[in-house]
C-alpha cells in the first residue's frame, strides 16, 4: 500500500522531537550512561512515595522505590514498553492480525493514547485534509462528530441497520466516483471510512462477518482506509463474535482503536491505536507534539494489573463484566416489551450498553426528550444528537442500561411509555 497517499499535509510535515528522542534513548540506555541531555525533573523532589492499590480479588498492586520514581517520570510517547507488550499480546489473542506475522515494513504497531477519543482525533488529523470527503456510519458517536463536523471536510453519511454499516449504502455513497479515480491525485475520491463495528453507539448494532467482508472488499476496490472504532469489543455478549476488520486486513488499510474505558476504568483514560507501522509512526510524532505521552503512572498500574491477572485473569474479568451488562440489557428488554410494545420498535443489542428505540408516530424526538422527558424526570438522548448531518429529524432515542438499577430501568421505560402516549394524544387532539 502507498501509505503516503493517505497522510494529510500536517501529518507529513511532522518531525521527531529531539528532546523526546533523547528521553527514549535514555530509557533504553545502560545504567552507566550519563545523561546531560534530557529535561526530566529529578524525582527525589517529588512528594509521592508509594502506591498500593487493592484490586477486586483482594490482592494488591504496589508501586514503590525505583518503580515509583519511574511512574512519576516522563516516558516514551508510544507508551511504556511493558504495557505495549501486553496490549500486543491482547491484540494477537483477540484479533490474530495478519500484519502481526509480517516481518516487512507493514508490520503492526500500536500507540497508547489517552482513551480512544484522543487516539481517534489524532488518526483523523493524520488522514484528513481540507476539502476531503469522508465516509462514516449514520447515526454516529457524538464525540467523533464533535471533532469532525467543524473540520473543512465533507462528511458522507452511510446508512446503518441492525448489522451496522450497509454495504449497499456504502456503494451508493461512492457512486459519484470510479475505483480508477484513485489513480488521479487531483480526484476528491474519499480515502477514509470511519465505522463503529460492534455494539454501536448509539444503535447497539454489531456488524456480521458477511457485512464486514463486503465492506472490506469495497475498501480494497476504492483504496479506502477503514478506521475501526471498537471500544465495545470486549462487551459483546456472545461467545463467538465476528472477526474484527483488523483480523481481515492483509493490506494495512485498517487503523483500529481500542479502549480500556468500558472494562477497567473510563476515568483512567487508557486507549490504544493499532495499525500498520507507517501510520503509527506518524501518530507518535503527533503524540510527541501534543500530550508527550499517556500518564506513566496509569500505564504502570494497568501493566501491573495485566501482569498479575495474565490473559486468563483479564478474560475472566471480561466475562464477569459482560454478564453484568447482559443482565442489565435483559432487564431493559423485558421492560421495553412490557411498556413500549405498540409504541416503539427496537433491535435487541448483542453487546454494549445502549438500546436504540424508534418511537412510532413521532417524527422528531428532540423536543420531547429535551423538554418533556425532563419534566417527567427521565434522561434519554434524542436521535438527532447522533445525526451526521446537523438539524436532521429523528424518531429515535438512545437509552443506556449501564448505570441504573433494574428497578430504575423499569421505571424509566415506564415513564418513557407514558411520555409517548401523552405526545400521541396531544398530536391527535
Ligand atoms: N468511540 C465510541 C464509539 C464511544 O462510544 C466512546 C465513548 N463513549 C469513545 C470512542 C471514547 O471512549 P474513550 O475515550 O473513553 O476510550
Amino acid at each position: 500500500m502507498k501509505f503516503e497517499r493517505f497522510l494529510s499535509a500536517v501529518s507529513k510535515a511532522r518531525k521527531p522531537s529531539p528532546i523526546r528522542m533523547a528521553t527514549a534513548l535514555m530509557l533504553r540506555s545502560p545504567p552507566s550512561t550519563i545523561s546531560l541531555g534530557g529535561g526530566s525533573p529529578n524525582p527525589c523532589t517529588f512528594p509521592f512515595r508509594k502506591l498500593y492499590v487493592e484490586i477486586s480479588n483482594g490482592t494488591n498492586i504496589r508501586i514503590e522505590g525505583k518503580e515509583m520514581d519511574r511512574a512519576l517520570q516522563y516516558s516514551q510517547s508510544d507508551g511504556i514498553p511493558e504495557l505495549k507488550d501486553w496490549l500486543k499480546r491482547i491484540q494477537k489473542h483477540f484479533h490474530q492480525p495478519p500484519l502481526m506475522n509480517d516481518s516487512n515494513e507493514n508490520e503492526l504497531d500500536l500507540c497508547v493514547t489517552v482513551g480512544s477519543q484522543d487516539g481517534l482525533t489524532k488518526v483523523f488529523e493524520m488522514l484528513l485534509s481540507p476539502g476531503d470527503n469522508m465516509l462514516l456510519d449514520d447515526p454516529n458517536y457524538p464525540g467523533s462528530l464533535a471533532f469532525l463536523q467543524p473540520l473543512p471536510i465533507n462528511l458522507l453519511p452511510v446508512d446503518t441497520d441492525e448489522f451496522g454499516m450497509k454495504s449497499s449504502s456504502l456503494r451508493e455513497a461512492l457512486s459519484a466516483w470510479k475505483p480508477s479515480d484513485v489513480l488521479n491525485p487531483n480526484s476528491d475520491i474519499p480515502k477514509v471510512l470511519y465505522t463503529i463495528p460492534n455494539c454501536g453507539n448509539p444503535t447497539g448494532a454489531s456488524a456480521s462477518t458477511g457485512r464486514k467482508l463486503e465492506i472490506y472488499k469495497i475498501a480494497r476496490e476504492y483504496d479506502l482506509i477503514i478506521v475501526e472504532d471498537d471500544p465495545y469489543y470486549f462487551l459483546q455478549f456472545n461467545e463467538t463474535v465476528a472477526p474484527s476488520y483488523q483480523q481481515l486486513d492483509t493490506d494495512g488499510r485498517v487503523i483500529r482503536s481500542d479502549s480500556m474505558s468500558k472494562v477497567l476504568s473510563s476515568g483512567m483514560r487508557l486507549g490504544w491505536i493499532s495499525g500498520a507501522k507507517p501510520f503509527i509512526d506518524r501518530l507518535v510524532l503527533h503524540q510527541q507534539a501534543t500530550l508527550l505521552h499517556n500518564s506513566t503512572l496509569i500505564q504502570m498500574l494497568v501493566w501491573k494489573l495485566l501482569e498479575k491477572w495474565k490473559l486468563e485473569g483479564f478474560q475472566k474479568h471480561l466475562k464477569e463484566t459482560k454478564t453484568f451488562y447482559e443482565s442489565q440489557k435483559n432487564v431493559m428488554i423485558e421492560s421495553a416489551n412490557k411498556w413500549l410494545t405498540g409504541l416503539a420498535e427496537w433491535n435487541v443489542p448483542q453487546g454494549g450498553m445502549f438500546l436504540w428505540i424508534k418511537l412510532l408516530g413521532i417524527d422528531d424526538t428532540t423536543e420531547l426528550i429535551q423538554k418533556r422527558a425532563m419534566e417527567k424526570e427521565i434522561i434519554l438522548i434524542p436521535g438527532s444528537a447522533f445525526s451526521v448531518k446537523e438539524n436532521v429529524k429523528s424518531s429515535y432515542c438512545r437509552a443506556s442500561f449501564s448505570l441504573s438499577s433494574p428497578e430504575n430501568i423499569d421505571e424509566g421505560i415506564r415513564r418513557l411509555a407514558e411520555l409517548v402516549r401523552e405526545e400521541l394524544d396531544r398530536k391527535h387532539k
